[in-house]
């Protein structure tokens, strides 16, 4: 028999393993990564230096206690390079090994802007524990950080570089912090939260180059033409989806690999789950949807066919100069705003046509009203 094969070492494919291994304790699986192995929690990478601690800190098992206390053979450094969905097996760079079953838990790429100048190599992105180490080296004994985007991830470490002594700068194209994620109003009580901390605010203009300047700094040219200087700069303007592998054996993809409640791809014994997966049209980046996709995929594995289902799911923000809650409604929802702002402290609620909650938005006080709200809304998919 041969084993079942997990491709990705990140929250999903460790999930999916912990609570497999809860129903199974003997069928061989193996892990494979391109990344070390070490099992870590991403979301705490925006958060290093307010919780002060470094990579190494933030590394809770090392590949090999990860294969001794559940029984796998985790294999770090490993780049898949395809799958031969027909016969069945992964293609490893010199060899392939075969599967029973195969979990894609492959994560999402940082998408980088396409920047001009002598700099763009040394521009950082931080997408895991790896690129944190490289990161917290690069920024040691620095005194500014310029962050492209000003998304969950920028916002993020704006605040934390801001509480680890960093002066900050950000540019957002789209005008306003977490432009995706918050109405207007939201978004200014962010902006002052981090304002206060003493990041500055770059709101509108692109990102055009990254070029070498003087005394060892970098300078980022914008398109309207102001140029900022700093020690560092950190990319956070995207994540996409890594679908080229599933793409190329012949799966079905949108934005994701495409697979059904049971997280089953359009290929046989082949299943997704986390940041790569489009689950019945939804692609949810986020720590919750891979946590209930993990528990129902574990029972598909162990024999016991099982849907997942999504109930509501809402995102907070670690910018603790203005605490935000989120939980968008679904795409393409048709409603309204209805807004109360007091200072930094906004309640702003999604509301349908007929009046009924679809999602919210919440920063500073008025996020204690999470619970209570959660009740009122819809499960993202049932
Ligand atoms: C800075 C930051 C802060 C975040 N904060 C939050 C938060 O507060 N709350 C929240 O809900 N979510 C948060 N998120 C999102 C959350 O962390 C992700 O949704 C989650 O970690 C994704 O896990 P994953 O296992 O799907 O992917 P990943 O952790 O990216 O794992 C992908 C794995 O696939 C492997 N892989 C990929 N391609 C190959 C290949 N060809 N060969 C071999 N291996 C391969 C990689 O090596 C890796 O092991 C944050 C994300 C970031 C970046």
């Amino acid at each position: 028999m041969h084993p079942i094969v997990i491709i990705g070492t990140g929250l999903a494919g460790f999930n999916t393993v912990k609570e497999f291994r809860k129903l199974d304790k003997e069928t061989p699986i193996v892990m494979l990564t391109a990344d070390d192995g070490r099992n870590y929690s991403k979301p705490m990478l925006s958060a290093g230096f307010t919780k002060e601690k470094t990579a190494d800190d933030l590394c809770m098992a090392t590949p090999e206690k990860v294969a001794e206390q559940f029984n796998v053979d985790v294999r770090a450094g490993v780049h898949v390079a395809g799958i031969d969905a027909a016969n069945k097996r992964v293609l490893l760079p010199d060899d392939h090994l075969d599967y029973s079953k195969l979990v894609l838990a492959l994560g999402a790429d940082t998408w980088t802007p396409p920047l001009e100048g002598d700099a763009v190599g040394e521009v950082f992105s931080v997408n895991d524990l790896m690129d944190y180490g490289k990161f917290r080296a690069a920024v040691d004994g620095k005194k500014t950080v310029t962050i492209l985007g000003g998304g969950l991830i920028g916002c993020e470490f704006a605040n934390d570089l801001s509480n680890g002594g960093f002066q900050v700068s950000l540019v957002e194209p789209m005008g306003r912090c977490l432009p995706l994620l918050l109405p207007e109003q939201a978004s200014e009580a962010v902006g002052r939260g981090l304002a206060d901390l003493g990041v500055q605010f770059h709101f509108g203009p692109l990102a055009k180059a990254v070029h070498h300047g003087d005394n060892g700094q970098l300078v980022t040219e914008l398109s309207d033409g102001s140029k900022l200087e700093s020690d560092v700069v950190l990319s956070a303007i995207g994540l996409r989806p890594r679908i080229s592998m599933a793409k190329e054996a012949g799966l079905d993809t949108n934005r994701g690999i495409l697979t059904d409640k049971t997280l089953r791809t359009s290929a046989d014994d082949i299943y997704a789950l986390g940041d790569c997966a489009e689950v019945q049209g939804h692609v949810l980046p986020y720590v919750l949807p891979l946590m209930a996709s993990a528990r129902a995929l574990a029972k598909t594995l162990a024999g016991d066919t099982t849907e997942v289902s999504y109930g509501v799911m809402p995102v907070t923000i670690k910018t603790p100069a203005c605490p935000v809650v989120v939980c968008p409604a679904a795409e393409g929802s048709e409603g309204d705003w209805e807004v109360q702002a007091d200072g930094n402290t906004v309640q702003a609620l999604f509301r349908g046509k007929d009046g009924s909650l679809l999602g919210y938005a919440l920063t500073g006080e008025a996020v204690k009203e999470k619970m209570k709200l959660n009740k009122e809304l819809p499960a993202v998919m049932p």
